[in-house]
């Protein structure tokens, strides 16, 4: 499995840095973040180390497709799939993006503006 040493999400899928892992098998880990902004808020990423978005192949599509399926998991174990919830992937400067290691947030748990931006 490639992985980035110097990545803070690889270290945490290697067990090498504490984080609160909620799931994991051999393709995806997800774990509480740091700083939650709603009363659930979980990083799901892939145990491949991917950039971002931007570096996806062809070759990643089934995996990226497998993170959602996750996010649909994990939002029934925590009972908001009834309430609603929202994935975010942030890609680049603009958008905000501070771990250069692919993830979805998992948001739920309040309601959320509507708006972007
Ligand atoms: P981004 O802005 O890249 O989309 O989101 C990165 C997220 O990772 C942020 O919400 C931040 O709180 C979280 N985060 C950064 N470093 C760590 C860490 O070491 N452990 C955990 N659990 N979350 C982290
Ligand atoms: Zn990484």
């Amino acid at each position: 499995m490639s992985q980035d040493n110097n990545c803070i999400f690889c270290q945490i899928i290697a067990g090498r840095q504490a984080a609160e892992i909620v799931y994991r098998d051999g393709l995806v880990t997800a774990f509480q973040d740091i700083h939650p902004i709603a009363p659930i808020h979980i990083l799901i990423t892939p145990n491949k180390h991917i950039p971002s978005l931007n570096q996806i192949t062809t070759d990643d599509q089934q995996l990226i497709g497998y993170l959602f399926s996750i996010a649909k998991k994990l939002a029934a174990q925590y009972e908001i799939e009834q309430s609603g919830y929202r994935l975010v992937l942030n890609t680049g400067k603009d958008a905000g993006q501070s771990v250069l290691h692919i993830h979805l947030h998992l948001l739920g748990g309040k309601s959320m503006p509507v708006k972007f931006g």
